[in-house]
């Protein structure tokens, strides 16, 4: 098997890459996907994705390591499975983040990726059901738009602008240095779930440039010295060989993209050594910096307005599945969370630091999963730009064993106080008259729990991942570096890395968007190198070698 490009894994920036790739005709791209085809209906139904957080074949079935950070406890670490990736599991919300997150990431020497240079590659793959504007794009394949608007969120944002929160009618739209802010949550999709799958990949399907192959897991890049040349690949119980006339590019994940790089001999030398894996090119960043957002929740029980509890059980569940089908609205087009509150918690920063997000649903256990038997609201809060830092460390050099994935959530000073001051913020949020007026005495983690030990105890003992792993093959040009800004591996040729793991530093809010926007700027950068090789082959075919050397 051969191609121009070579892309591993068919997820949120794989699905991209092979679409925007295979505009020009004369490029080859081979797209490798190590789960099968998005024929799950939970996939397609936003409510589905409660469903799939520990599907057996949707997800690699990952944990973290037990840690201090969540009181020794390994939880669930979700990564799809499937065309599509995570964004295909994911609880479909399309925000954005800060403009300064971007601002910070060209400020650590990231040329080209600052607010104003990024913009235009996230209208680019946009298609707001609201129109072009200045930040919003409308002729991409990404459709985005508004959630339908529970009666009880509506509640949550009246009481947000009771206690002096800025109302914003885009959670997209912020202006640099936004202060503290509540609005409603957006998602990708609306009727169905706009995965890259469904968006990207299915209409570049019928091209026939592009050549995917589903179940067939990477095992390893192959190398001739610094050059990638192919990637080793396990389908049906045999292992092949793909080859990339030009480039190799990673897009398997935070987690599975170093992975795969540790495999094949890319990484700390100590480390790889420790578990039997060859060296062939150290990089000690490789796996390093891994980051992610840490939630804890609270929960009320509520009456006087319908909550998705009791809306999930006998007549009402068949309503609702019949509105879904002639409308195209209710609970079953329910994403993750309805609206979202951002604001400042720790005195020392300059924009809001804490993310809480809200559904009008309540949780056995206050973990995502089995709903509580009576009507509930639930509000998580997380830091947004945590300081921990974590690893994703192959054991083996056995690719079927999953690697060690330990994001060391609180191990920060600053994050704890973060946690800390999100649940208290939680409470002020519900103690409004517009929520607490259908709202009952706090259920989880209960009002007994009031000191910062016992909320930062409760955070340990029961909180959980917003699913947003990022960083670990982080770009920039310091000695923890994976990638320059042109998304190319340090120290490697023809080898690129282009997914969420690139990310220098998490972005503020969720991370499936800027995903996205790194995949379609990713592509251009692509485009641009072939580009200016194909003017230099010209230029020196124009200037015969007795005209002396070029400049
Ligand atoms: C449960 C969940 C809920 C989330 N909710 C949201 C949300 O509501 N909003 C939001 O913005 N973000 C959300 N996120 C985060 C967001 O989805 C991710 O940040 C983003 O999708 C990462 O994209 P990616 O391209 O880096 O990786 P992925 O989309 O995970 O794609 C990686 C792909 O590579 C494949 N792959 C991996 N290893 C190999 C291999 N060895 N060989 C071949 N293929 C391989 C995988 O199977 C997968 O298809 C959520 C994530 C999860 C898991």
């Amino acid at each position: 098997m051969k191609a121009d490009y070579v892309i591993v894994g068919a997820g949120s920036a794989g699905c991209v890459l092979a679409n925007r790739l295979t505009e020009d005709p004369s490029v080859k791209v081979l797209l490798i996907e190590a789960g099968g085809r998005d024929w799950s209906p939970y996939i397609h139904v936003p409510a589905g994705f409660m469903k799939m957080l520990d599907h057996p074949t949707l997800t690699w079935g990952y944990h973290a390591e037990p840690d201090p950070g969540t009181a020794g406890r390994a939880i669930l670490y979700p990564r799809g499975r499937v065309l599509g990736g995570s964004s295909s599991i994911n609880g479909l919300i399309y925000i954005r983040g800060q403009p300064d997150d971007y601002d910070h990431w060209a400020q650590l020497g990231n040329r080209g990726w600052g607010w104003d240079e990024i913009l235009p590659f996230f209208k680019k793959a946009e298609n707001w059901e609201g129109g072009e504007t200045e930040v919003r794009g409308r002729d991409g394949p990404l459709f985005t738009s508004r959630m339908d608007r529970s009666p009880l969120c509506a509640a949550v944002i009246e009481a947000g602008k009771e206690i002096g929160l800025e109302y914003r009618e885009d959670v997209n739209d912020l202006p640099p240095g936004a202060g503290d802010s509540i609005g409603w949550c957006q998602q990708r999709g609306g009727w169905w779930r706009a995965s890259t799958a469904r968006t990207y990949l299915r209409p570049a399907l019928k091209r026939p440039n592009l050549h995917v192959i589903v179940k067939a897991q990477v095992n390893r890049v192959v190398f001739d010295g610094r050059r990638a040349v192919a990637v080793e690949y396990e389908c049906g119980g045999s292992v092949e060989r793909a080859d990339a006339e030009r480039e190799v590019i990673l897009s398997a994940g935070a987690v599975n993209t170093p992975h795969i790089l540790q495999l094949s001999g890319v990484g700390a030398p100590e480390h790889l050594k420790r578990v039997g894996i060859a060296v062939h090119h150290s990089l000690p960043g490789v796996g390093q910096n891994l980051q992610d957002h840490y939630i804890a929740r609270v929960s009320y029980p509520v009456s006087g307005t319908p909550t998705v509890n009791e809306r999930s059980r006998g007549l009402a569940l068949a309503g609702e599945v019949v509105r879904y089908l002639v409308t195209g609205k209710g609970m079953m087009t329910y994403s993750a969370s309805l609206a979202a509150a951002s604001v400042k918690v720790l005195e020392e920063s300059a924009t809001p630091d804490v993310q809480c997000s809200i559904a009008p649903g309540s949780f056995k256990d206050g973990q995502i999963g089995e709903l509580d038997d009576f009507p509930g609201i639930t509000a998580g809060a997380w830091q947004m730009r945590p300081l921990s830092r974590g690893y994703v460390e192959a054991k083996s050099s056995d690719p079927r064993e999953a690697p060690a994935i330990n994001p060391r959530y609180l191990s920060e000073q600053t994050d704890r106080r973060a946690i800390i001051g999100g649940l208290r913020f939680v409470r002020r949020l519900f103690a409004a008259p517009a929520l607490a007026r259908y709202c009952g005495t706090e259920i989880i983690p209960g009002a007994d729990i009031a000191s910062d030990d016992e909320l930062l105890d409760y955070a340990r003992q029961k909180g959980s991942t917003v699913y947003h792993a990022t960083c670990t093959c982080k770009m920039g040009s310091d000695q923890m570096a994976v990638v320059d800004d042109q998304l190319r591996v340090h120290g490697l040729e023809r080898l690129r890395v282009i997914d969420a793991s690139v990310m220098p530093t998490v972005t503020s809010t969720n991370t499936n968007a800027p995903t996205i926007m790194i995949a379609e700027k990713g592509a251009e950068l692509i485009r641009r190198a072939t580009l200016a090789a194909s003017l230099a082959v010209n230029a020196r075919a124009a200037w015969p070698a007795s005209a002396g050397p070029t400049i």
